[in-house]
């Protein structure tokens, strides 16, 4: 490690190298997180899938797919380390249950949430995906379903912003809740926009450039 290394960069190497619950994942400790002391938003979804334990890529997935529909966001701007940071509720792949993955191996918030929150000291707004986060962040101030607290977003603004898992196997909790596409998604993109803003220009205008 550089003698340069920032207080961030020793925790996600100690981050990568946690075997702590080595014994409960099937395929094995691969822990997939971003992350840099610039980051301004930060992305807490479930735990990797196995097509991003494969990849070691977060959110490279049709979920990640819809997330990035939702935010209005190209590739290229999501997986800006110096813009975004995500840090799962569970950082390895947790494994198959009856009804879908597993969720979040516990011992990883217990672990690792609270130093990497202290090494990220520009964060802003928190994208809050799933009951798992939810869960973790909001604590009593969370409604007693997953709709209900989406549903209350406002009241959670300007740090955090409750959503549904953009899995294609909740297609059907979106279509049922069209207040979600209609009310929360604007706003998302809106707050994201605003901390993205120059890259997305940056973007914008090679693009132009290139025409
Ligand atoms: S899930 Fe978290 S605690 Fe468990 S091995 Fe992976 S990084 Fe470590």
């Amino acid at each position: 490690m550089p003698k340069t290394a920032t207080r961030l960069d020793r925790l996600l190497m100690e981050v990568r190298a946690c075997r702590a619950c080595e014994a409960h994942l099937p395929l094995g400790p691969r822990p997939i997180v971003r992350a840099s002391t610039t980051a301004r938003l930060l992305i807490v979804g479930q735990a990797p899938g196995t097509r991003v334990h494969a990849t070691g890529l977060s959110w490279n997935d049709p979920s990640g797919d819809r997330l990035r529909a939702w935010m209005e966001v190209d590739r290229e701007t999501f997986y800006d380390e110096a813009l975004i940071a995500v840090l799962p509720m569970g950082f390895c792949y947790p494994g198959k249950g009856q009804g879908g993955d597993l969720p979040p191996r516990p011992e990883c918030a217990g672990l690792w949430r609270a130093p990497l929150h202290a090494a990220l000291p520009q964060i802003e707004f928190t994208l809050l995906i799933g009951q798992y986060a939810q869960r973790h962040y909001l604590g009593q101030r969370r409604k007693p379903t997953l709709t209900e607290t989406v549903r209350a977003w406002r009241e959670y603004l300007p740090h955090y912003l409750p959503l549904p898992h953009p899995s294609p196997r909740n297609l059907m909790w979106l279509r049922r809740n069209p207040w979600f596409e209609r009310e929360v998604v604007p706003v998302l993109r809106e707050k994201s926009h605003a901390l993205l803003a120059d890259k997305i220009r940056r973007i914008g205008a090679r693009a132009k450039a290139i025409k």
